[in-house]
């Protein structure tokens, strides 16, 4: 059985897609997409040793050894260009993911579609996409285990303009929420585009577990008597009194 993290990153890819889910650990995202039919072939990609050997014991062990490649190698560098059309990264840091899509710009070419999965900075992620063309078409959040994970799924420029979702930088204009409180690109990418007008209650619990982090943070603050400290915490403050505005 999959985690429900990794059942609803699977339901973000379509029926026949040619996969490469990189950082595979123990290939169970493709294995699955495999077994349920969803995809037609899989490449299961990994940098390290340990995983890569789990991820090819995994695939021969399910019997899918012909249709999912285990390769070692850094990033989209396990690709050739055009090899498949859905790409996706999960389990790792926002700024390593922006960086192994940066790396492999040129393995991008013909993919249609990003399913990334940052544990933290997802605002890398989606300053990422925006600066190169993708389109930031839907944004999840789900819970499992006690953490919140949050699922953002991107399309290509030419995958946008067939199907008509191209926003563009639309999604990131100047949005008013309320009389006086409007909220400028960065915290559109720091608080979700999606989620933020469709504030869903994980989204809403994830930015009062930061509130409850922030106050912590400011608490030992204040029990510096240092400058450097007490401006730090009034910037904490700031930050605070905005996102209770904008929950
Ligand atoms: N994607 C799986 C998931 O979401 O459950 C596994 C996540 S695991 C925490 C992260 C994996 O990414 C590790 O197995 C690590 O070896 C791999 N990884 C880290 N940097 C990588 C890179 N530059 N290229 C390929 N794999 C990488």
């Amino acid at each position: 059985r999959l985690s429900k993290r990794l059942e609803w990153i699977a339901q973000e890819v379509p029926k026949g897609s040619r996969l490469a889910d990189i950082g595979s650990d123990h290939a169970l995202l493709p294995s699955y997409l495999a077994q349920q039919g969803i995809i037609t072939s899989g490449v299961a990609g990994e940098v390290n040793a340990g995983p890569y050997e789990a991820a090819s014991r995994q695939v021969r062990a399910a019997g899918l050894k012909e249709r999912i490649e285990v390769r070692l190698g850094d990033g989209l560098a396990v690709l050739a260009p055009g090899e498949v059309d859905v790409i996706t990264i999960a389990g790792m840091g926002g700024a390593l993911i922006a960086s192994i899509l940066e790396a492999g710009q040129e393995k991008l070419a013909g993919v249609s579609r990003l399913v990334l999965q940052p544990n933290v900075a997802e605002d890398a992620v989606r300053r990422w996409l925006l600066a190169h063309g993708w389109e930031l078409v839907s944004e999840r959040i789900l819970e499992e285990d006690g953490k919140i994970y949050e699922i953002l799924t991107a399309v290509s420029s030419a995958q946008a303009e067939e199907t008509g979702t191209r926003a563009g930088e639309r999604l990131y204009e100047p949005l008013s929420l309320a009389e006086g409180i409007t909220l400028d690109r960065e915290e559109l990418q720091k608080f979700g585009p999606h989620l933020v007008r469709e504030a869903p209650t994980v989204w809403q619990a994830k930015w009062r577990l930061e509130l409850d982090k922030l106050e912590h943070v400011c608490m030992q603050m204040s029990r510096s008597d240092t400058e450097a400290a007490r401006l730090r915490e009034q910037e904490f403050r700031l930050e605070m009194k905005r996102i209770e505005e904008v929950l």
